[in-house]
């Protein structure tokens, strides 16, 4: 059995978000073969060396997984894309690019956060690849911890302001772009997160029949992905009641 989540938004002011996602790691994903996280696992990442309590404790919880033999693969989303090396190996994880290529239940799948897709938004798109940038990239990963949550908080208001005056159809996908996504990568299957619209959209890809699948966020309810002897799986399920 495999598993894949995405867009936990982990973050300490979210309780039960975090103890939910500690007993599904304890109780479904317990002897899985393999567990995938499609990115914004972190409602927030400043980088590996300036992690709080709490994200180390996350880590060790996946280490746990992964030491009972469980394959653990982490994708960057927009929020948590300084995730390095440093965390994966603490966690146990390994760091999948975006897009990646994998074979699931016996077949090639595109595995992908989801914000690529959303080129309409060509703001955000314009954003992304300066921040991607790997001198970019290594700039914000040098700057004082101080400056990076400054950084880090500004940015956020900014997306949220940015996202409630955007047409709803602009922070969705691009149908053309996932076609060709799907056909430049070979696959009729894509499983993605990043839009909160879970949902398994069938489509054609150069005239042959294809599925997208969208992980949903974790908020009200959670979402797992799960690809088995029994097929393909997407499960909304409760989050333990706050304390
Ligand atoms: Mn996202």
């Amino acid at each position: 059995m495999i598993l894949l989540v995405s867009d936990l938004h982990l973050q300490e002011e979210r309780p039960d978000i975090t103890r939910a996602f500690l007993d599904f790691l304890g109780g479904r994903a317990r002897g899985a073969e393999a567990l995938y996280i499609l990115g914004d696992f972190f409602e927030v990442w400043i980088g590996d060396d300036a992690t709080s309590p709490f994200q180390d404790s996350i880590a060790q919880a996946l280490k746990a997984l992964a030491e009972q033999g469980t394959r653990l693969y982490l994708m960057h989303g927009n929020r948590d894309f300084l995730i390095g090396q440093r965390f994966c190996r603490a966690a146990g994880c390994t760091l999948l690019a975006d897009p990646s290529v994998v074979n699931l239940g016996g077949e090639p799948v595109l595995l992908m956060h989801g914000d690529l897709l959303c080129t309409r938004d060509e703001r955000y798109q314009k954003m992304r690849r300066i921040l991607r940038n790997p001198v970019v990239l290594w700039m914000l990963k040098h700057l004082p911890v101080a400056t990076r949550r400054r950084l880090a908080r500004k940015l956020r208001n900014e997306s949220r302001q940015q996202t409630r005056m955007k047409a709803s159809d602009i922070v969705d996908v691009t149908p053309d772009e996932v076609a060709q996504c799907m056909a430049r990568h070979g696959t009729h299957t894509l499983v993605h997160g990043h839009t909160h619209r879970p949902a398994i959209h069938h489509l054609l890809v150069e005239g042959q029949a294809a599925r997208r699948i969208v992980l949903g966020d974790w908020d009200q309810q959670g979402w797992v992905l799960e690809v088995g002897a029994n097929g393909w799986h997407l499960d909304p399920f409760d989050l333990a009641p706050a304390p």
